[in-house]
């Protein structure tokens, strides 16, 4: 029995990860899990077994189905469009186990499925059931990498096919690899996965120098983002566009008081203006503007009792008292306070809500949040 996807391990620098490793060495994946990784894991745990009825949704069968149809519909013409004729299936693994060795160092991965033929190629497949763009495989490292693994591992193959499957964005990404790239692929990945060796462990002792880093729009996978200097950095150069005058400064560190008012006013700019943003993408998404990797969430609506005495008589038929709707309700207190006070006469009215107060805070029935704090 195979190990479940989820439950898998990982390489430090697994070829999934390693766009984002070239794109900025410091790059650290956040790991856990996501609704869209699981329905991933179920999908292609489905494949593997060539059995869908552990899926959750219509959505998952259909992603199931599309993939098996597309990926028999490639092998089928691979084998059809060969020259070789009598062409024949030699070896066909799902969940293949690739390592990849490199220049003093190597990485492993689990590629979907492999099928070896016997005239010297082999075709590697990956299912991708995300929304995600995916690079063509000769740009994507990921493919590169388990491409590298594969040439290693079937020394006696001339040519590998790799195919990328994306039902979702209904594509599917092919690419020819010939024995003669390994050599620039396995330089390219040592590369890449050394400057990530040398980077990443500087995280352990504070962070990594500023010129190591590359902010890129891939720091919202990355787990360092909350506490990252390039991307202090790049706020910055922001301020700077605002005060041409202000200092190069550490976020972190500096305690001068002209300084962080001026980098205050900019956050607030900054973040009215990541609000407006947001709220304008969402409405495009409401109108059916389609973005390359962004999807439309709903996140439920919320709801309200207008009407608390007939909610307390449906309660009630429900076998619930009000002793039992009082023990969950939260009732605004300013608005009790408010009111109490409007039963006074004019001009006591302030001076009641403030003893309705007191009386409560006396009752111990009144709990104060620490006080919260702003600056204007
Ligand atoms: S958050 Fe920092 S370390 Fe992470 S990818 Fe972005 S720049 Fe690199």
């Amino acid at each position: 029995m195979p190990d479940s996807h989820s439950d898998r391990d990982h390489a430090e620098f697994s070829p999934s990860s390693l766009k984002y490793v070239a794109g900025c060495a410091g790059f650290q994946g956040r790991g856990g899990t996501s609704a869209a990784a699981e329905k991933g894991t179920r999908i292609h745990e489905a494949l593997e077994i060539g059995d869908p009825s552990n899926l959750e949704s219509e959505e998952e069968v259909s992603i199931f189905h599309e993939i098996v149809a597309e990926e028999e519909s490639f092998l089928q013409n691979f084998i059809n469009s060969s020259s070789v004729s009598g062409l024949e299936v030699k070896e066909d693994l799902k969940e293949i186990q690739l390592t990849v060795e490199l220049e003093g160092t190597s990485t492993w991965g689990t590629c979907d499925r492999m099928v070896v033929f016997n005239n010297n190629t082999g075709v590697l497949i990956d299912y991708k059931t995300g929304i995600s763009v995916i690079d063509p495989p000769e740009k994507n490292q990921q493919a590169r990498a388990y491409t590298v693994g594969a040439f290693q591992k079937y020394k006696d193959l001339d040519e590998i096919v790799f195919l990328f499957i994306v039902p979702v964005r209904n594509e599917t990404l092919f690419h020819t690899f010939h024995r003669s790239d390994v050599q620039t692929m396995v330089s390219d990945l040592s590369g890449i996965i050394k400057q990530g060796e040398v980077t990443r462990p500087k995280w352990e002792a504070g962070a990594p120098a500023l010129e190591e880093l590359t902010p890129t729009v891939n720091c919202r996978f990355c787990k360092h983002e909350d506490k990252c200097p390039a991307l202090g950095g790049l706020v910055i150069e922001v301020a700077k566009k605002v005060n041409p005058q202000l200092p190069d400064v550490d976020l972190e560190e500096t305690e001068d008081p002209e300084i962080v008012e001026q980098l205050w006013v900019i956050a607030k700019i900054v973040s009215n203006w990541s609000q407006r943003l947001k709220q304008r993408a969402v409405s495009m998404a409401l109108e059916g503007v389609e973005f390359p990797s962004l999807r439309l969430k709903n996140m439920g609506t919320t709801r309200k009792i207008t009407d608390n005495k007939s909610l307390i008589a449906i309660a009630e038929t429900y076998g619930l008292s009000l002793d039992d709707i009082l023990s969950l309700a939260s009732i605004p207190l300013a608005k009790l306070a408010k009111e109490a006070g409007q039963q006074a006469e004019k001009g006591s009215k302030k001076k009641i809500s403030e003893e309705f107060l007191d009386a409560c805070e006396d009752a111990g029935i009144l709990r104060k949040s620490e006080p919260r704090f702003t600056l204007s």
